[in-house]
C-alpha cells in the first residue's frame, strides 16, 4: 500500500518562517489529492518534505505503514515531476526517461521495455529519439511524466507541472494526466496555485493558506460547503460574493433587502447565536449563479428577495451573461476580511460598498448602464462568523 500520511508535520526553516504549520493529512492508496493555495502558503514545502527534499521540523511522515522521516528521497520509491521538467538536453527522450533506471543499473532490455511502454501510453513512440529541443511543451511535459513512470514508483509528486504551457495545452494536458492518473491508479500528489486545475483534477482537494491546512474534501464538497470565507473566496470562478449583514430579529439585513432564513439557515444561526437578541453583524456569501434575471419567465414565480442595482458592466459570453454592479452595504467586519479577500483574489471587500458579479441566463435582457431587478436564491446562501471567517455550517 502507498498510502502517504502527513501526521502533524511541521515546517520551520532556519530563518525562522513557519512555512507548513501542523499538517495532517491522509492520502489513500491510488487516491489523487490536490494542493491548492496562493503564493508562498507553503504548497511545494509540503511536496518536498513529502519527497524527502526537505526536512520535517515535528511531526511524522508515513508511506505505506512506514516512517519515513529520516529516510532519504532515493529510498522513498516516489517520483517527482517539477514545473521545469527537468530534462537533460543533450539526451534523446529514450535516454531521458530509461535515465532513473539506467542508474539503477537495470538490464538494458527492461528499460527498452519499460520506456517504449510509456512512450505508448503517453503518445510519444515517434519522439523516441528526438532531443528535447525538438520538441514542443506538451511534448517535453509528457517526458517529463514519463519518466517518472518508468520508474512505477509508489507514488507520483507532481509540481505545477503544467505551469509552464500556454492555456489551451493547458486544459488539453489537464485531462491527459487525468487519464493517466486513473489508468495507472497511482497514488499522486499534485501542487497547483490553480483552483479550476484543482478542481477538475483531483479526488480531494486540501486548500492551504499561510502554511495552514483550512479544508480538505473533494472538490463538491469545497465548492458547496467551504469551511471558511477563505475557501469560499479561493474556489469558485467568477469567485463568490461576500456581503456584510446583521440578524435582527431572526431576521437577515442584507445589502439584498431582509432575508427570512430558512429552516437550515435558522438552525444554523440560532446555534451560532445562542439565541441572543439584538443585532449581530455576519458576513453573507453568494455564488454568482444563484442570482438572477428577475423578469425571466421561470424566476417570476419563485418566492425570496427581489432588489433593484444598476448593472455597470455586462460580460456575454454565450451561453450566460455575467453582469458586475455594487450593492450599498459599506464596509463588512471580519477580523482579516481584507487579507482574506486579497489571498482569495475576490473583489476588495474592505475598501467600501461591495461589488457584486452575478451569472445571469443569457437570455436575459439586462442591459449595461440600466437598472435590473435581481432574484437571489437566498436557501443557497453560505453564513460566516465575522471573527473566525467559518463558515456556520
Ligand atoms: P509558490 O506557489 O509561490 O511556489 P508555495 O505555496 O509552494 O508557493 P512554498 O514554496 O512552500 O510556497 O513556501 C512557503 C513559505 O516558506 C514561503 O513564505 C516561502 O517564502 C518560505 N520558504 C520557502 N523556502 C524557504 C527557505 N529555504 N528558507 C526560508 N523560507 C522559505
Amino acid at each position: 500500500m502507498a498510502d502517504i500520511v502527513l501526521d502533524h508535520v511541521t515546517k520551520r526553516f532556519p530563518d525562522g518562517r513557519l512555512a507548513v504549520d501542523d499538517a495532517s493529512l491522509s492520502i489513500t492508496d491510488g487516491e489523487f489529492v490536490i494542493l491548492v493555495g496562493p503564493s508562498g502558503c507553503g504548497k511545494s514545502t509540503t511536496l518536498n518534505m513529502i519527497a524527502g527534499l526537505e526536512d520535517i521540523t515535528t511531526g511524522e511522515l508515513r508511506i505505506g505503514g512506514k516512517m519515513v522521516n529520516d529516510l532519504a528521497p532515493k529510498d522513498r520509491d516516489i517520483a517527482m515531476v517539477f514545473q521545469s521538467y527537468a530534462l537533460y538536453p543533450h539526451m534523446t527522450v529514450r535516454k531521458n526517461m530509461g535515465f532513473a533506471l539506467a542508474l539503477a543499473k537495470r538490464p538494458k532490455d527492461e528499460i527498452n521495455r519499460k520506456v517504449e511502454e510509456a512512450a505508448q501510453v503517453l503518445d510519444l513512440t515517434e519522439h523516441l529519439d528526438r532531443k528535447p529541443a525538438q520538441l514542443s511543451g506538451g511534448q517535453r511535459q509528457r517526458v517529463a511524466m514519463g519518466r517518472a513512470i518508468v520508474r512505477s514508483p509508489k507514488a507520483f509528486l507532481m509540481d505545477e507541472p503544467l505551469s509552464n504551457l500556454d492555456a489551451k495545452l493547458r486544459v488539453q494536458m489537464r485531462t491527459e494526466v487525468s487519464r493517466l492518473q486513473n489508468r495507472l491508479g497511482t497514488t499522486t500528489v499534485y501542487v497547483t496555485h490553480d483552483q479550476t486545475e484543482a478542481m477538475t483534477l483531483g479526488d480531494r482537494v486540501a486548500v492551504l493558506r499561510s502554511g495552514r491546512i483550512q479544508q480538505v474534501g473533494t472538490p463538491t464538497e469545497l465548492y458547496s460547503r467551504p469551511a471558511t470565507v477563505f475557501v469560499a473566496g479561493f474556489i469558485g470562478s467568477p469567485a463568490m460574493n461576500f456581503v456584510p449583514a446583521t440578524l435582527e430579529e431572526g431576521e437577515l439585513r442584507t445589502p439584498f433587502g431582509t432575508i427570512t432564513p430558512d429552516d437550515r439557515q435558522r438552525r444554523l444561526l440560532e446555534g451560532w447565536n445562542g439565541g441572543a437578541a439584538g443585532g449581530r453583524s455576519l458576513i453573507v456569501g453568494a455564488r454568482p449563479e444563484h442570482f438572477e434575471d428577475a423578469a425571466l419567465e421561470q424566476v417570476k414565480d419563485r418566492p425570496g428577495p427581489r432588489f433593484t442595482v444598476t448593472v455597470d458592466v455586462l460580460e456575454r459570453l454565450g451561453s450566460d451573461s455575467y453582469a458586475y454592479f455594487t450593492v450599498a452595504g459599506g464596509r463588512a467586519r471580519a477580523a482579516d476580511l481584507e487579507e482574506l479577500a486579497h489571498d482569495a483574489g475576490t473583489v476588495d471587500l474592505a475598501s467600501g460598498d461591495p461589488q457584486i458579479v452575478a451569472r445571469l441566463d443569457a437570455v436575459s435582457r439586462i442591459r449595461e448602464g440600466e437598472n435590473a431587478e435581481l432574484w437571489l436564491d437566498t436557501d443557497q446562501l453560505h453564513l460566516f462568523d465575522p471573527d473566525t471567517g467559518r463558515n456556520l455550517d
